[in-house]
């Protein structure tokens, strides 16, 4: 878990500015949640037989004795809300979401336990234009951004009918390899098959290679759904790659999946996973209404952003106030507040300290003007204005100051 510091923040603050932009352009609202549950809801909607609940999930009992877990995504959680409060109702809704999110993993570069998530969700859209909108937004975003190095991988997963033919000759696969898997895979067989097809062990993934397709085992529906989201990618020129093997870490999915990748983050590569998940809302006890949503994994989306060096610069502060006695401080004050209204920023010097130190000070706090206010000045009703880039100085009187910070402000943005 890691501490978030100022300096850190510029960046993060970029992101969500950003995004939060995006998702108004699309006609998604935000939505705020608590990041406890309980753990029955991550249990079934996330499934069993899946890594985060098996063993990544934080679980305690609370005094009531209620089982309850910090969130380790926030799908599970938008459902549950939008259950409670009726959202649902032969309505449309498109909501967008970040926070933190808990995973007990082995900690590692862009794998973290506690890391933060942005993304949507859309309900009460079955058809494949919704599922477009969804990845459109993401390439939106990163176009908006400015990255470059992404990859858009696509896969479905076909309804839950052509899923379970798909998922007995998957069984039936890895059955006559059984002499080759290991303790993990043997288990995941058991339990949930597919997700044998998103191992990170080597042999496994070499046997993966000529595991069965989904792709034979759809139905006209899924498959002409699957058709309909690339031919509308391929009219958007958003360009992908068919990744066969890409079948997601949570079970709620149906039909559409996708990732986006990079090749610049070594082993944690994917910044953002998303998909259908049409039973979701009726696994977790709503009428059926068809869901779709992302989420984007912010840690790594920033540490791709530094690589690409589009993380703006620091901010710089536009005015250090110097100001030498306790009258010159109650004018300084005056003054501080008339450039804050016009909205410049203002960090005044705070206590007693010599005027060098107060110059130090506001050379440390990358101030673009120090103001000083200075026995002289106040006799001579004047600021002296001093330049920190080169060191100039001079000087205006009291009533001119606006316009003349304004002046040089303006002109070095
Ligand atoms: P991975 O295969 O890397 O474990 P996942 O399939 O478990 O990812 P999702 O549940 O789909 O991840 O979450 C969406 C995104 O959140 C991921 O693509 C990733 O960018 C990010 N993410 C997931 N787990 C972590 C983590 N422990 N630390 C940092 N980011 C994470
Ligand atoms: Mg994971």
């Amino acid at each position: 878990m890691n501490d978030q510091l100022p300096e850190d923040l510029i960046c993060w603050q970029q992101l969500e500015r950003t995004a939060s932009d995006v998702f108004r352009l699309f006609g998604y609202q935000e939505i705020r949640l608590p990041v406890v549950e309980k753990t029955e809801l991550f249990a079934r909607s996330i499934g069993q037989a899946t890594d985060i609940v098996e063993k990544e999930m934080y679980t305690f009992q609370d005094r009531n004795g209620d089982q309850l877990s910090l969130r380790p995504e926030a799908t599970a959680g938008v459902v549950r809300a939008m259950l409670q409060h009726g959202l649902l109702h032969n309505a449309i809704q498109r909501v967008w979401y970040t926070g933190p999110m808990f995973r007990h993993e082995r900690p590692q570069k862009g794998r973290y336990r506690q890391f933060h998530q942005i993304g949507v969700e859309a309900y009460g859209m079955a058809e494949a234009d919704l599922d477009v909108e969804i990845i459109s937004l993401t390439w939106q975003l990163w176009k908006q951004l400015g990255l470059t190095e992404t990859t858009l991988e696509l896969n479905t997963l076909g309804t839950a009918n052509s899923r379970q033919q798909y998922r007995a000759a998957l069984v039936d696969y890895y059955q006559s390899h059984k002499e080759s898997l290991d303790a993990d895979t043997l288990h995941r067989l058991e339990k949930n098959p597919l997700r044998i097809l998103d191992s990170k062990n080597d042999a496994i993934i070499e046997l993966n290679r000529n595991a069965p397709d989904i792709l034979d085992y759809l139905d006209d529906e899924s498959r002409e759904h699957f058709q309909r989201v690339q031919q509308l990618l391929d009219k958007l020129g958003i360009s992908y790659v068919r990744n066969p093997k890409l079948v997601r870490g949570l079970d709620y999915y149906s039909r559409t999946v996708f990732e986006w990748t990079t090749d610049k983050l070594g082993a944690q590569s994917a910044i953002c996973g998303g998909g259908r998940y049409d039973n979701l809302v009726e696994k977790l006890g709503g009428k059926p209404v068809p869901a779709a949503g992302f989420a984007i994994g912010m840690e790594r989306l920033i540490e791709l952003m530094k690589i690409e060096q589009l993380c703006q610069p620091v901010k710089r502060q536009d005015v250090y106030l110097v100001q030498t006695s306790a009258t010159a401080l109650e004018l300084g004050s005056t003054l501080a507040m008339e450039l804050r209204d016009a909205g410049f920023s203002v960090t005044a010097n705070v206590g007693d300290a010599s005027f060098k130190s107060q110059l130090k000070k506001a050379n440390r706090c990358n101030a673009r003007l120090a103001l000083i206010i200075g026995d002289d000045e106040l006799q001579t009703s004047t600021i002296s204005v001093k330049k920190l880039d080169d060191g100039e100085q001079f000087s205006v009187s009291r009533d001119n100051l606006l316009a003349e910070a304004s002046k040089y402000l303006a002109i070095t943005e």
